[in-house]
């Protein structure tokens, strides 16, 4: 049986002024898999997640998440999904607790403390709640980040280079804590990223990107056997 999509993509096009970003691409995420979006810069990645978190309007095509139409009825959808990605800056200027309260509070969780010191608990945060947001280093910042996205359970979460910027041992923690929050809750994953590394470790597909186009697409093990690792980070990252 083929497994009901999280997410549905028609041909979906994104122009910026003359600047073709995202071009026609067509693609479905089944409930309950990674699926990762895998380009250079500039291959249209980041247009692709705004697009799919309704906070971009597409040129051309549609978009269905969790079997809503998002260009006519994204409020309906919009509480089941997150997204993270460390190039988002947090408020400064409230303590990690406020800030995970505030997004509690946001998604009408019913015991937001309990949620909030559960999260902090899981992402290794206990001890920096009453820190200000501001004085944390990327990679506390990056797990205040994920505590975020993940407040509200979402069926489907957004991570837009989710271990950018980070140390490897750090990297290699965030990899392996969503690893397992997925192959617990099953949520579905897209994930956009320039690092093949980390698309093996945790995508089950790979939808290749350039220049706004899907070039190719394939299970992780697939990609590498066909183009070998150095090809695949040269020709397309
Ligand atoms: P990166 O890894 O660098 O973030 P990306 O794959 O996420 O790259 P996008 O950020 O989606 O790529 O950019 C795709 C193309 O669209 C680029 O050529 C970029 O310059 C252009 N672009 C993105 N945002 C805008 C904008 N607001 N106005 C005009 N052009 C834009």
């Amino acid at each position: 049986p083929i497994p009901p999509s999280a997410v549905a993509v028609d041909r979906l096009s994104k122009n910026y002024d003359g600047i073709l970003a995202v071009d026609e691409i067509s693609f479905t995420v089944p409930a309950g898999s990674v699926m990762a979006l895998l380009g250079g810069n500039g291959a249209g990645k980041t247009t692709t997640i705004s697009m799919l978190l309704g906070l971009l309007t597409p040129t051309s095509g549609g978009i269905t998440v969790l079997g809503h139409d998002m260009l006519a009825d994204r409020y309906a959808v919009l509480p089941r999904m997150n997204f993270s990605s460390p190039y988002v800056d947090l408020p400064h200027r409230l303590s990690v607790r406020q800030n995970l309260l505030v997004y509690a509070r946001l998604y009408g969780i019913a015991r937001p403390r309990e949620r909030v010191e559960q999260l902090a608990e899981a992402l290794d945060l206990t001890g920096f709640l009453g820190r200000w947001t501001g004085q944390l280093s990327a990679g506390q910042k990056t797990r205040v980040a994920l505590a975020k996205a993940l407040i509200n359970q979402p069926d489907l979460l957004l991570l837009d280079e989710p271990t950018a910027s980070l140390d490897p041992d750090t990297g290699d923690w965030v990899r392996q804590y969503l690893k397992d929050y997925q192959a617990k809750t099953r949520a579905t994953i897209l994930l956009a990223s320039h690092n093949m590394a980390e698309v093996e470790r945790l995508a089950d597909h790979v939808l290749m990107m350039r220049a706004g186009r899907i070039v190719d697409r394939g299970a992780p093990a697939a990609l590498l056997a066909r183009y070998g690792r150095n090809n695949l980070e040269e020709v397309f990252l």
